[in-house]
């Protein structure tokens, strides 16, 4: 029997797995995604919604136009209590309510464009390195064989026990029942606070079909959920189960909170879920994914094309791994003040208190939308390691905004004209060089203003690599920009 072989497989084509076929395939990259689902269909309620870093990544690519024709915006993220993000100094100053289906959808419309190959009704079942690549079973079909093989299967990761990667973290305390179903009796729509937690009903767009979540279920219960257990559950609360019929679906969720121990080992590398679990608390999950997406994606293209050291992927979990255990702490933290007791009702309410005032506000709100993650890349320039503003700056060919320079997802060298001459011989090839006149204010989240350095590097997730006017560009090309090409 043949192999197919690709330079990199991703096993999974969620969120995550989409958005890192996709920023392969940019960098020129063979890549395949295995795929358990036959379709894109849906897989129960989750995700509700994109936050502001999130849509700045899609447009970034040049594509959030889809995603923002397809939603609603809201001017406001949740960390216990809504918090404004409306004068926020993004173009995308709020969350964007989209269903998971159908960000899902356009993202797998997005990877059809970039004929990323795609195996679906397959599921990865097996996985053996050797110093060349790695060998990936799947359930049906030709072996598999790539350079590298990327684990964005979800919370349940095949992968992440393959590779035999640690998962350590918190075990769940209480879990979630949740359901689109019909009810013969007129639902209320609304939250209810009980002993057992706090529970929500909601009508949907088509007026007829009720979405339902009861809080406090045992945690331990992993059967598939019924009817009938929904309808007990509904009763308890409401005192009727309001003849609850024709489930769209039924699923149950928890608050388990666990992170893997190394986000590579050899050459397989996990990203999304399969890296990090936390409640949904917040609605960060699926954003979380795509950022760690959009960190490794070019970084995985360097070095499967052999342009980059293997050490450039040790970056990815020196800035990703702290990225999600922030997120995680915030969403165990929300999840202790929704606990239902008289005592941390009080607690509740000094946090909403304090949230109210504009700093706490400021930097909260930040957190949530994604939009204050900073990577640690030295001492410098306020910008350094942050997401580059999406600036409106002028350049001879006329006025052009920073984000559409990465939209074929290649580091940037933005020379604002105070700098010396900047050389990049070596990185040509793979280096967008552009030298432009900004009279916008640079304003950061949180940060505020802050003055524009003479010439910026923007690694291709739109973040800062080096400012100055010369010095130290070399060795930030080298880093993250692959060995020098020869000269001819
Ligand atoms: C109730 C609920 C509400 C949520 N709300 C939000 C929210 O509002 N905002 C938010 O950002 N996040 C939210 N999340 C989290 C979000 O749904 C996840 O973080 C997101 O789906 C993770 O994407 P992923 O691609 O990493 O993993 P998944 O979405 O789990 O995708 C994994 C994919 O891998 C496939 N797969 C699994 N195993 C294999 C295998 N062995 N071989 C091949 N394919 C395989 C699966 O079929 C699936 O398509 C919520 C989650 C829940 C449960």
């Amino acid at each position: 029997m043949r192999t197919s072989a690709h330079d990199v497989i991703i096993a999974g084509g969620g969120p995550t797995g989409l958005m890192l076929a996709a920023e392969l395939a940019l960098a020129g990259v063979d890549v395949a995604i295995v795929e358990r689902r036959p379709t894109q269909g849906r897989v129960g309620g989750r995700a509700g919604g994109l936050h502001a870093r999130s849509l700045e990544l899609l447009d970034q690519r040049g594509i959030v136009d889809r995603f923002l024709a397809a939603g609603r915006t809201w001017p406001k993220v949740s960390f216990h209590a809504p918090l404004d993000i409306g004068d926020f100094p993004t173009r995308h100053n709020y969350l964007l309510a989209l269903p998971q289906e159908r960000t899902e959808r356009l993202l797998a419309a997005w990877v059809e464009e970039l004929a990323v190959t795609v195996y679906r009704d397959r599921e990865v079942v097996g996985a053996a390195c050797d110093a060349h690549g790695v060998d990936v079973v799947t359930t049906q079909g030709v072996p598999l064989r790539a350079g590298w093989l990327v684990g964005c299967d979800g919370g349940r990761s095949t992968v992440r026990k393959l590779a035999g990667i640690g998962f350590p973290g918190w075990d769940a305390s209480t879990g979630w029942l949740m359901a689109e179903v019909r009810m013969r009796e007129k639902p209320v729509p609304g939250f209810r606070q009980d002993a057992s937690g706090r529970h929500a009903m909601s009508l949907l767009d088509d007026g007829e079909t009720v979405g339902v979540v009861i809080a406090g279920r045992d945690p331990r219960v992993r059967s598939e959920p019924t009817l009938q257990e929904l309808a007990a559950a509904l009763k308890d609360v409401y005192g009727t189960d309001f003849g609850v019929h024709t489930p769209a679906w039924l699923s149950r969720f928890n608050d388990a909170t666990r992170q893997a121990d190394a986000y590579r080992k050899d050459r397989i590398l996990l990203a999304g879920d399969a890296a990090h679990i936390h409640p949904p608390l917040g609605g960060q999950g699926l954003n979380l994914g795509m950022h760690d997406a959009v960190n490794l994606g070019w970084k995985l293209a360097l070095v499967a094309k052999g342009s980059a050291p293997e050490a450039l992927l040790d970056t990815y979990q020196a800035e990703r791994h702290p990225a999600a255990a922030r997120v995680l702490r915030n969403t165990i933290a929300q999840g202790v003040l929704r606990r239902p007791d008289d005592r941390t009702a009080v607690l509740g309410d000094f946090v909403t208190e304090m949230l109210a005032m504009d700093e706490p506000r400021r930097r909260f709100g930040a957190m949530i939308a994604g939009l204050d993650v900073c990577y640690d890349l030295g001492p410098g320039h306020p910008l350094l390691g942050r997401r580059m503003p999406d600036l409106d700056i002028v350049t001879d060919a006329g006025p052009i905004r920073v984000y559409t320079l990465l939209h074929d997802a290649r580091p940037v060298l933005l020379d604002f004209g105070g700098a010396g001459p900047l050389r990049t011989e070596g990185w040509d090839d793979r280096l967008g060089r552009v030298t432009a006149i900004c009279d916008a204010a640079c304003e950061l989240p949180v940060i505020g203003a802050v003055a524009l350095p003479p010439a910026v590097l923007i690694r291709p997730d739109g973040h800062v690599a080096w400012t100055g006017d010369r010095d130290g560009l070399a060795d930030a090309l080298a880093t993250w920009c692959g060995r020098p090409a020869l000269p001819a």
